[in-house]
């Protein structure tokens, strides 16, 4: 007779693919039931967008399947994102993950991608925010389709919410078409009020749209937060590339775990399914091998993705088929990841 305890010990023998360690010792697997020939579980995985939950599924079912005498196993799949335990707590905010968007000038694409993130890891189910803290060009709110924060509450701020994604942006405290000129000492208190005063609540992810570029605004913004660590927004083009690596060299630094390059505007599909280069091909890539860091995929040119940000529907919603908000999905699905290994890297305990 086949017991829970047989269970554990075949499943204890089964590796996740990104954490390489057993799914038993990572406390994925609860709530065993064997009922004769029949093996009912939970799986809890690290994320709900893991890139690799066909893969774990498989093979835990064939694992359970090798016990003799078991003919069919139910499994029902649940995600808890790991917290990186670091020093954010001080701050008693609840945000299991915070990761920068950045790159190293604008116009690569860094706000779309940060917004198509934040609400594809949403749409998965996972609990997330949106901080717009580019300075020199707070578009989120008009790409996330949102014009005004609701009242606050007893004296602290309510996030706007679109899309599952709650959002702050530094473009709610200055009038529209008002230049924005902040100070380190300025920046490094609003951030911390967008932090403290702002009611998140519990998120599991916190994705903040940098300022582009590798200046004292960014460096005051990276000292204000504790970040789990940050990604770099490219386009494929040398002149981009080197920008880029500056901003690989800042995250260095500054001690921001890299989770990777993103190589954005890739290339244009044309009608008979061929890439037309627009930008050069491949620099993204090739990038984060020189970093030693990984490549977390391209996105090609879109004009959905654009007209998306501009009307206030991300892409990744509107149009989930195209191939961008494909490429988009996997690009968030390979950083989940990298998150996972980061936080179980930085906390003791990964919980
Ligand atoms: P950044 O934050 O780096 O300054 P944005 O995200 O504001 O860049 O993007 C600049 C412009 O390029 C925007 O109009 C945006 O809609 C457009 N854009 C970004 N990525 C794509 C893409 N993959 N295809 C088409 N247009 C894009």
């Amino acid at each position: 007779m086949i017991t829970s305890e047989d269970v554990l010990k075949v499943l204890a023998t089964v590796q996740e693919p990104e954490l390489h360690r057993d799914l038993v010792s990572l406390k994925m697997v609860n709530d065993i039931e064997v009922k004769t020939d029949k093996v009912k579980l939970k799986l809890t995985l690290t994320t709900p967008a893991c890139p690799l939950r066909s893969k774990i599924e498989h093979d835990v079912k064939q694992a359970i399947l090798s016990l003799e005498g078991i003919k069919s196993v139910e499994l029902v799949t649940d995600a808890q994102v790991p917290s990186d335990g670091r020093a954010r707590e001080l701050l008693r905010l609840p945000i299991r993950n915070a990761i920068a968007v950045a790159s190293g000038k604008g116009g690569v694409g860094k706000s779309t991608v940060a917004v198509n993130l934040a609400v594809t890891l949403a749409m998965k189910g996972a609990r997330v925010g949106l901080l717009d803290a580019d300075i020199y060009g707070p578009n989120i709110p008009t790409m996330m389709g949102v014009d005004h924060l609701p009242a606050p509450k007893e004296d602290r701020l309510t996030p706007a919410e679109a899309y599952g994604v709650k959002m702050m942006s530094i473009g709610f405290m200055v009038r529209p078409g008002q230049p924005l000129i902040w100070r380190g000492p300025m920046l490094h208190t609003a951030i911390r009020q967008f932090l403290a005063d702002v009611e998140w609540g519990e998120l599991d992810y916190l994705v903040i749209d940098l300022p582009p570029g590798t200046g004292d605004a960014q460096l005051s913004l990276m000292q204000s937060i504790t970040l789990s660590g940050g990604v770099i927004v490219t386009m494929p083009q040398q002149v981009s590339l080197d920008d880029a690596s500056r901003g690989l060299a800042m995250f260095n630094q500054m001690k921001v775990p890299v989770l990777g390059v993103i190589e954005n505007m890739s290339y244009l599909e044309m009608p008979d399914g061929t890439h037309m280069d627009i930008f050069g091909q491949g620099g993204g890539e090739t990038l984060a091998k020189s970093f030693k860091v990984p490549f977390l995929g391209s996105i090609p040119i879109d004009p959905d993705v654009r007209i998306g940000g501009d009307i206030g529907k991300p892409i990744v919603y509107s149009h989930p088929e195209s191939k961008a908000a494909k490429a988009l999905v996997e690009v968030t699905e390979k950083l989940a990841a990298q998150i996972s290994i980061a936080a179980f890297a930085g906390a003791k305990d990964g919980s």
